[in-house]
């Protein structure tokens, strides 16, 4: 028996799980995902060589119904699949850690309330990873779980940048701009220090454009501010999510229109986005192929809204030394990342039109000042990563 950490990222309608591992190299042995739950549930499970090791689908309404039943049956095909290997510490993706976790923690009781009462602050997304906590302490009794949050990447912003102009009770109870997507960042932190050291400690912006998208501003390898604010809804436009939006037009709806909570819940995370704008898909892909006036339309907002944000975020840092794309639309869509660094060189940017088209690491031309730089972002394996580093204390 070889020790091994398993990584559970349980999200909204889907759980994704991978297994590494547990010594410095953090190998990864299986990964693998239930979709769909509570439609047509999936389940598949993968290995290192990418042979499936699991496959099975439920007709809709059979199957897993809920996230517990989903996490046993993944849970269940995991411990078949590596029988040889004993699971010596989970790790789980936790959307909030609130203001006060400005890192991973190990999950006791008191931790565990205390990620439940945060629950108000991401009602969508907390209640899953909870599920996923407890699910797992069933299944491994007495094995170390560790919290890694959206959140703590960005609890070292300035004041400035983690509040709103509201009366000042409201940041003290916790109305702050937040940011996610800080497991992704970090990764992303911490592999310029291996593939580009010279800029990893300077001004660099990373894009994560994948169904979630936000930006953030890296000084130092370190968070200053970022695109997402109290929820992961504010800044860029997404696959299904409004992005920035004037809150007038939300008080007009409620006023006008009577929308009520759930109604604007509904309207600004599923029904908005690029999945509004092009009334065709929230898939970007989908979208690129369309060719539609209302896709390209879709596109272009989103691109629009990536220039605006890039150019915010390069005056909070006082200049740019390098541009970050990550996630699925970063890494795979040429034709967004030309987009976005087209006509940018009065920022210094200058784009290798043959690097960008093959996919290239480092995507910008020899005359750039600023280092355009396409990275795979790895949030699992950021989890392991700090999960081995707690169990090693
Ligand atoms: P999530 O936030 O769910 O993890 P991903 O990071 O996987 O999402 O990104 C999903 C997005 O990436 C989708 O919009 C998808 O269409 C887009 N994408 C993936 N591959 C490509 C590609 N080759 N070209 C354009 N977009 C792509």
């Amino acid at each position: 028996m070889t020790d091994a950490i398993l990584v559970v990222n349980a999200g909204s309608s889907s759980i994704k799980i991978e297994l590494f591992a547990a010594d410095d190299a953090l190998a990864s042995l299986l990964a693998g995902q239930v979709e769909a739950i509570g439609l047509a549930p999936r389940l598949f499970l993968r290995d290192a060589a990418g042979t499936t090791v699991a496959d099975q689908a439920w007709p809709q309404g059979e199957g897993p119904r809920d996230h517990r039943a989903a996490l046993a049956a993944i849970g269940a095909a995991v411990a078949r699949a590596a029988a040889d290997r004993r699971i010596v510490a989970i790790g789980h993706r936790v959307v909030h850690g609130g203001a006060a976790r400005a890192a991973p923690v190990v999950i006791d009781p008191a931790v565990r309330a205390e990620l439940a009462a945060l629950t108000p602050l991401a009602p969508l997304h907390q209640p899953h990873n909870l599920a996923g906590i407890d699910a797992m302490a069933e299944l491994h009794p007495g094995v170390m779980q560790v919290a890694c949050f959206d959140t703590a990447f960005h609890r070292g912003h300035p004041w400035v940048a983690d509040t709103f102009a509201l009366p000042r009770a409201f940041h003290a109870r916790g109305i702050r701009r937040y940011g996610f997507h800080g497991l992704s960042y970090a990764y992303v932190a911490m592999r310029l220090r291996d593939v580009a050291p010279e800029i990893a400690d300077g001004r660099v912006v990373v894009a994560h454009l994948g169904n979630g998208a936000s930006m953030c501003a890296l000084r130092g390898g370190r968070s200053i501010d970022s695109t997402m604010g109290f929820t992961a809804l504010d800044g860029l436009p997404m696959g299904t999510r409004s992005g920035q939006i004037d809150p007038g037009v939300l008080l007009h709806l409620i006023a006008a229109e009577g929308y009520d909570a759930a109604a604007l819940t509904r309207l600004l995370y599923h029904e908005s986005g690029l999945k509004g704008l092009s009334g065709l898909s929230s898939d970007m892909r989908a979208l690129e192929a369309a060719g539609t006036a209302e896709a390209a339309e879709a596109i272009a907002y989103f691109v629009y809204r990536i220039r605006r944000e890039l150019g915010a975020l390069a005056a909070v840092l006082g200049g740019l030394d390098a541009l970050v794309f990550t996630a699925g639309i970063g890494e795979n869509s040429p034709r967004i990342r030309a987009a976005v660094c087209d006509g940018m060189d009065w920022l210094g940017i200058a784009l290798d039109a043959a690097a960008n088209a093959r996919g290239a690491m480092a995507i910008s031309a020899p005359e750039s000042r600023v280092r355009v730089l396409r990275l795979a972002t790895d949030e699992e394996r950021m989890i392991a990563i700090e999960t081995l580093r707690l169990l090693r204390g």
